[in-house]
């Protein structure tokens, strides 16, 4: 299915006196309507597009193949913005966090995790979360807005920047793969993180290939099969919990999903995207659910899924009510199973110390009345 852009789609990025249109987030399909509108050469749309996803250009001006006329045309209306970055900050580790803000001023974080073999960016998909799963960070923001394909396609272009990481060849790039893991529920912004992925798997384009995009959902069935349809990415399931009991307690959201409802989606993932399993996150509250008896429910729960099941320490904020597992109880729990053959690493924690780990993400945007969106984009006030 696919469906009109719209205004929001293509807002100007970045700068946030700059109301032109912002050329990011546009489809092969989308610039080629702009450049029968026009009325330049057809083959335009390819170089335009080249310029924009393949080499990274920052300004129109450094598109040097385009006509000096053309380009001027370009400049008076179009850019290719990144979101401003307003803070910066590197890890001991290696890992480096962003804080950027849109033209309407909201704010999202991302993330960029180097390792031996990839380099992993955990991209946001929302300002904030409505979702208030108990343990994560994210969860205590009241929900912004959601991000547009611009936006999305912005934070991978801008860490590409910093990086370095523009006509290295596949092979070179630092950064590899990218995972929905950062701020947001992906699926309670379906329409657009399904347009972002397809940009980012464009292979005339970013060129990342959709088995090294995962998106993570909190288990929003209804939205999840479409992302098999549409895209093919990995999927990966904030599990947390293998009863409903427990999950309800930890994470709203099962009151809508229940985890039967969530396993029987999820048994078809694979087969309807054409990958090959299935990534369960698991966070280990101490007391919660980290017994023995939870580590074989679980076991129970997914074993004719093919699966892996990350194990994630529970990172700890200012105001969280709970406490990671001992480090020995994580040991027993993944032992129960890797004994009934499942896949089961320990997730390291990175960037703990610039709070850039798995559930820290927090902007300081709030909710901004419609009125001021409607004026910020210079649409006026209603009276
Ligand atoms: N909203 C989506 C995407 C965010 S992914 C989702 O929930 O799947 C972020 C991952 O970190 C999720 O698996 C989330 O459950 C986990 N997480 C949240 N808070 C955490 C914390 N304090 N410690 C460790 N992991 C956490
Ligand atoms: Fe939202 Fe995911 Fe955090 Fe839950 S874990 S509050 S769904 S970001």
């Amino acid at each position: 299915m696919t469906e009109q852009p719209t205004l929001q789609d293509f807002m100007p990025n970045g700068n946030m006196t700059d109301n032109r249109t912002n050329l990011i987030g546009m489809t092969m399909d989308d610039i080629k309507n702009l450049i029968v509108e026009l009325d330049e050469k057809p083959f335009r749309a390819k170089q335009l597009h080249n310029w924009i996803y393949a080499r990274g250009a920052k300004c129109i001006d450094e598109m040097t193949d385009l006509s000096k006329t053309f380009r001027e045309r370009l400049n008076k209306n179009y850019t290719v913005n990144r979101p401003i970055v307003t803070q910066h900050q590197i890890s001991i580790d290696g890992t480096q966090k962003w804080l950027l803000k849109y033209p309407d001023g909201n704010e999202a974080e991302t993330v960029f995790i180097p390792d031996k073999e990839r380099g992993t960016l955990c991209v946001s998909s929302q300002v904030g979360c409505t979702l208030t799963c108990k343990f994560c960070h994210t969860g205590t923001q009241k929900l912004v807005r959601n991000l547009t394909p611009a936006d999305i396609v912005g934070q991978v272009m801008l860490s590409r920047d910093t990086l370095g990481d523009w006509l290295r060849g596949t092979e070179k790039r630092l950064l590899t793969n990218i995972v929905f893991m950062g701020m947001g529920e992906p699926l309670y912004n379906t329409h657009n993180v399904i347009k972002a992925l397809n940009l980012l798997n464009d292979p005339d384009g970013i060129a990342i290939s959709r088995r090294k995009v995962t998106v993570s959902t909190s288990g929003v069935a209804s939205d999840i099969l479409r992302i098999g349809q549409e895209t093919g990415a990995m999927l990966a399931i904030s599990l947390h919990a293998p009863n409903d009991e427990t999950r309800t307690e930890i994470m709203p959201i099962n009151k809508k999903f229940n985890l039967a409802s969530l396993i029987d989606v999820c048994r078809v993932y694979p087969e309807v995207s054409k990958t090959h399993r299935i990534t369960w996150e698991y966070v280990m509250l101490k007391g919660i659910n980290d017994s023995d008896q939870d580590a074989y429910d679980l076991v129970k729960l997914i074993k004719s899924i093919p699966s892996k099941i990350n194990i994630i320490p529970f990172n700890p904020w200012e105001g969280s009510i709970y406490e990671c597992s001992s480090k020995d109880r994580i040991k027993k729990f993944s032992d129960i199973l890797a004994k009934n053959g499942i896949p089961c690493p320990i997730r390291k924690t990175r960037g703990e110390d610039i709070m850039a780990a798995c559930g820290q993400l927090k902007s300081a945007s709030e909710k901004i009345p419609n009125w001021k969106m409607r004026e910020m984009r210079g649409e006026g006030t209603a009276t």
